[in-house]
């Protein structure tokens, strides 16, 4: 389950390469354009100008580089040219990228144009989950602890915490090795050690945590109708700590706040 530091150093370049699709997708208007138009740009990004793979394509039959998720979808969501995004709208690109034989897994949540408070607060609250997720990963730790810190963050916002889906271990193969699961109890669970690289990726609603899943077979929705956030950030155990393999430019700093806020 652990990585020699010449792994973790290639899972890193995936992990800074899949960084800059998030900066594309930052830098563009999402407000009137297709969740398809917007998986044929990221498309494009990789593998033109990162001469990378979008390792999601083909993975168990799924045919796009990213899952894109609106609203009331949970994860899994499926590109779509009848998927117009319009403002108000929250939507979640789910990106996987293959470089030299590695890969990373990173997600990211965003607000279209002018959002309700409460959608605004889901959002901001997730991503603070995480972080607070990523803040409990270093060697001795369990976990668990990574769970319970995601969990009661979210109970403390009166969000729920979708069970289904978790995150996990990442290396050549994108689901390997230990399974994260985005509740539990501090102290139960697999020791961290260092060389462990994994995603950590909760799922936020606003109301009850329960899910289902489409007739297409991918899209997963809540049961109740309301509003899921999700972030995710692919991550290695250090000797000390924790290194986000996925963080992003404007994230510089973010470790050592949540820390504090822990
Ligand atoms: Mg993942």
């Amino acid at each position: 389950m652990t990585k020699q530091p010449e792994e973790v150093a290639l899972l890193a370049e995936s992990g800074r390469l899949l960084a800059s699709v998030f900066g594309l997708l930052d830098r563009t208007p999402l407000a009137g354009r297709s969740t398809l138009e917007i998986d044929a740009m990221v498309e494009r990004f990789i593998t033109d100008e990162l001469h990378a793979r979008p390792a999601s394509k083909g993975q168990y039959g799924f045919e796009f580089v990213l899952n894109s998720s609106v609203n009331e979808v949970v994860c899994h969501g499926v590109p779509s040219p009848s998927d117009v995004l319009c403002d108000g709208d929250i939507v979640n690109f789910d990106i996987t990228l293959e470089k030299n034989g590695y890969i990373a897994d990173s997600s990211k949540t965003y607000q279209v144009g002018e959002v309700a408070p409460a959608a605004r607060r889901l959002v901001q609250g997730t991503y603070e989950a995480m972080w607070l997720g990523i803040a409990a990963v270093r060697p001795g730790a369990r976990t668990g602890d990574i769970g319970w810190a995601i969990e009661r963050h979210a109970k403390r916002l009166g969000y729920s915490v979708v069970r289904e889906y978790c995150g996990h271990g990442i290396g050549r193969e994108m689901h390997e090795d230990p399974q994260i699961l985005h509740f539990g109890r501090p102290g139960t669970g697999v020791a961290l050690r260092e060389g462990m690289v994994f995603t950590i990726e909760p799922m936020l609603n606003r109301g009850r945590r329960g899910v289902r899943t489409e007739e297409d077979g991918w899209t997963v929705v809540t049961q109740d109708g309301s509003l899921s956030a999700q972030f995710e950030h692919t991550v290695a155990v250090t000797a000390t700590g924790v290194r986000v393999l996925t963080l992003r430019p404007e994230e510089a700093g973010m470790l050592r706040r949540m820390k504090l806020a822990a």
